[in-house]
């Protein structure tokens, strides 16, 4: 079922937001040629513990996991496109890295998802990032009252085929609120003027997930990463984002 939020409840899904913006930025600049994805959790989870919040991923299991998920943020280097775990890996030079963070506060979740290079990049990551940032931003820009959810999926998914990137077809946003995934789907690719009619109220997590080569991607063994098929590398940009009558505002802005 889909709920629609009031303008109270989307100011206080920004702050929630505001923290999993700063959890990020926390990890971020973190995140150096050394450094492991243990080190970058930790950075997050201190930003979302001192704000009081609750990370939304901690101890996440849904029906497809095999174990809880063990960290506080989502950490994907390279051919990993997301879920990846923070484990003691350390980040090498020119590691493309996703980071993908949740939480809840006073009983709202913001999600959020940035990519970026460490240490020395191949020009081909940073136009891939550049590309997911894109497709993030014309999928925003298609969260407006009286479009489709079709609208949302056709704008991230013509453009990323345009500049000739796979994506995740079976993977992407969700209606988000009260619980971190609500209804609808928020599919990366799809139709123009089909689906469910956009209403104020609705607040989406829109997530493209872009791959350098092509859309076939394999369960890692650990149960949770999600690794490109033809070890290619891939990018990931994540806002949650509240459709209301003025335009759709995005809640986790940096
Ligand atoms: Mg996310
Ligand atoms: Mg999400």
């Amino acid at each position: 079922m889909v709920e629609l939020k009031t303008a109270g409840e989307i100011d206080a899904m920004r702050e929630a937001g505001r923290v999993v913006a700063n959890a990020l930025a926390a990890a971020r600049a973190a995140a150096r040629v050394g450094v492991t994805l243990r080190e970058l959790d930790a950075a997050a989870a201190a930003v979302i513990s001192d704000a009081g919040a609750t990370p939304a991923f901690l101890g996440y299991q849904p029906d497809w996991a095999p174990t809880p998920f063990p960290g506080v943020i989502c950490a994907s280097v390279n051919d990993a496109v997301v879920h990846g775990i923070p484990t003691g890996q350390a980040l090498a030079d020119g590691d493309l890295v996703s980071i993908d963070c949740g939480a809840y506060l006073d009983g709202w979740c913001g999600d959020s998802a940035i990519s970026f290079v460490v240490g020395a990049a191949d020009p081909q990551d940073l136009s891939l990032i550049a590309d997911t940032e894109e497709a993030l931003a014309r999928g925003v820009a298609a969260a407006r009252v009286g479009n489709r959810l079709g609208d949302i999926a056709a704008a991230i998914g013509s453009f990323t085929r345009s500049r000739g990137h796979g994506l995740l077809a079976d993977h992407g946003g969700h209606g988000i609120g009260r619980a971190m995934h609500e209804d609808p789907d928020v599919p990366n690719e799809g139709r123009a003027g089909r689906g469910m009619r956009l209403r104020a109220g609705l607040v989406l997590a829109i997530e493209p997930m872009l791959i350098r080569g092509g859309d076939d991607y394999r369960h890692d063994r650990d149960g949770w990463t999600l690794r490109t098929l033809d070890g290619t590398r891939a990018a990931h940009a994540e806002h949650t984002v509240a459709i209301t009558e003025a335009g759709p505002v995005v809640l986790t802005a940096a």
